[in-house]
């Protein structure tokens, strides 16, 4: 219990001494960090560039990934995996035959991964683009 009068981790208003739980967001005084970080991330979204929790890979890929259609992911993901299995033929293969069977494996599964990626976000901007143009041909 806290003997003092706190701050709230979260919302930051002030609660009096015997209280243990905000009286204005309802946190809790004791807290673990990430409970904290993971609070105000939740209230408000562009803290979390401020308290930067750098994505792992997968976590990036989600991101990425996260906004597209579905048939898309499953094009972005084999052509990653693709790469990577090119990747690890360069590394094992003896042969320049393996070696250069890995490298177009690479580069082609990065390329498939980009162009699904990407291209559905210049789809997506079309229908976002006013049709200003149109108008004044018109
Ligand atoms: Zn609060």
């Amino acid at each position: 219990m806290p003997q003092y009068e706190w701050r709230c981790h979260v919302c930051e208003s002030a609660n009096d001494a015997p209280t243990e739980t905000c009286k204005q967001c309802g946190f809790p005084f004791k807290a673990s960090s990430n409970a904290i970080l993971a609070a105000r991330a939740a209230k408000n979204p562009q803290a979390r560039a401020v308290y930067p929790h750098t994505p792992n890979a997968l976590e990036r890929l989600d991101i990425e990934l996260g906004s597209l259609p579905p048939w898309r992911q499953i094009i972005a993901v084999i052509g990653l995996l693709t790469s990577i299995v090119g990747g690890i033929l360069i590394k094992w293969t003896f042969s320049w035959t393996g070696a250069l069977i890995g490298l177009a494996a690479l580069l082609g599964g990065v390329i498939v991964y980009l162009a699904a990626v990407h291209t559905g976000k210049d789809a997506s901007s079309f229908h976002v683009r006013p049709v200003d143009q149109n108008n004044e041909s018109s």
